[in-house]
């Protein structure tokens, strides 16, 4: 749902968008520089004697962030792969820096499924670190230093995203498997509150580490961490609170919206009545479009009193009555749409549905659940024993 944002198509995979999230475009230039600068110390780590090397530290740099680059993309290829191959469906693969995100169409219905997914990342990267490191010590010995150098690297960064993943810092996949386990024993609801703690824990640790250290790249991660656990938690939250309610008592109840036949000076009279910047069109009762402010005032003045609503509508999403509320969420998310146009089992408009509804209804929900949980306490201690 939000990982989109901040991020940049690059391609697709079997028509699944892959996107570079802006942490990771902002992190590779400046890691080219920092392992140029640092070229001849990385030369003696890898055990090979600079002035053997081709090419300037600058270009090696540039090699070594096209190499996370392409860890980032195998390690994210792994639980693509491993989710298309148990049948669910991958919506968008986001790279990230340490990392990606493979946004699933739905959440992995078992835990055991979702711990796995969230395993075979960090696996892939192990096992690529350790074909490298044997490459690398096939090498050695030999005179073929550039081979070597290049190898060592790719099995370090290999070796990092393996490791860095299985930290408990959910959202990082650690800490998904995390989640898994404690979801058996507590419910996803709870399960993903801890291991948000745990993860936001972890990027207190990170930007601590990073001050003492000076080090940029460990306060990008503990961003990234942070913000992650906290929107995951949010969303799960959100998930199990909306899953319980139709879109019957989320909706604004709305009769009538504007008349496919009527003129567009009749629409905007319309809009203005509700106090909605956008309204369904009807014909019959059924919705057949959707017109907003903006589309008639692109109309002149002088226009919108011959021409007719029908002409400057936009297609519109429908949902039904008795949908569940999270899936009419997601539909509204999915497509971006302004409102979803909510139809009765005859398909006549009852309804509008847009993201202030779905906030308001929530603040209702949580207030009536945390009654519930209130009462149902009392209820407890009065009882007696
Ligand atoms: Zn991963």
């Amino acid at each position: 749902m939000r990982e989109s944002r901040g991020a940049l198509k690059v391609g697709s995979l079997r028509g699944i968008p892959i996107r570079v999230h802006y942490s990771l475009l902002l992190v590779l230039p400046l890691l080219a520089y920092l392992f140029g600068g640092a070229f001849r110390r990385a030369a003696e780590v890898a055990e090979v004697p600079p002035e053997q090397l081709m090419g300037s530290p600058m270009l090696w740099g540039l090699g070594v962030a096209v190499g996370l680059f392409a860890s980032v993309f195998v390690h994210e290829l792994a639980h693509t792969f491993y989710a298309l191959a148990r049948g669910g469906q991958v919506r968008s693969i986001t790279l990230m820096m340490v990392g990606g995100v493979s946004e699933l169409s739905e959440a992995p219905p078992r835990p055991r499924d979702e711990a796995l997914m969230a395993l075979v990342g960090p696996l892939t990267s192990l096992a690529l670190a350790g074909l490298f490191g044997l490459a690398t010590w096939g090498v050695e010995g030999t005179t073929s230093f550039n081979l070597q150098f290049a190898c060592f690297y790719l099995a370090s960064l290999n070796l990092f995203l393996g490791l860095f993943n299985l930290l408990p810092a959910f959202p990082m996949d650690g800490g998904r498997i995390l989640r898994a386990v404690l979801s058996g024993r507590m419910g996803p609801v709870r399960a993903t509150r801890v291991a948000s703690l745990v993860g936001r824990g972890f990027a207190v640790l990170f930007a601590l580490w990073g001050v003492v250290s000076f080090n940029p790249f460990l306060f990008v991660i503990a961003f990234f961490i942070f913000m992650g656990a906290e929107g995951e938690s949010r969303q799960v939250r959100m998930k199990a609170l909306l899953e319980r309610v139709s879109v019957s008592e989320l909706m604004s109840p709305r009769g009538a919206g504007v008349e496919a036949g009527a003129l567009l000076e009749q629409a905007l009279w319309d809009l203005r009545r509700e106090r909605q910047t956008a309204l369904p069109v009807t014909e019959d009762g059924r919705p057949v479009g959707l017109v907003d402010v903006e589309a008639v005032r692109a109309v002149s003045e002088a226009d919108r009193i011959h021409r007719l609503t029908r002409e400057v509508m936009r297609p519109v999403q429908v949902v039904r009555l008795d949908e569940d509320g999270w899936r009419a969420v997601r539909q509204l998310a999915e497509n971006s749409a302004q409102l979803l146009a909510v139809v009765d089992a005859d398909g006549r408009l009852v309804g509008t549905l847009d993201v202030d509804d779905v906030q308001r209804g929530m603040m209702l929900l949580q207030t009536r659940e945390e009654r519930a949980e209130r009462d149902a306490r009392r209820w407890r201690q009065e009882r007696p024993a």
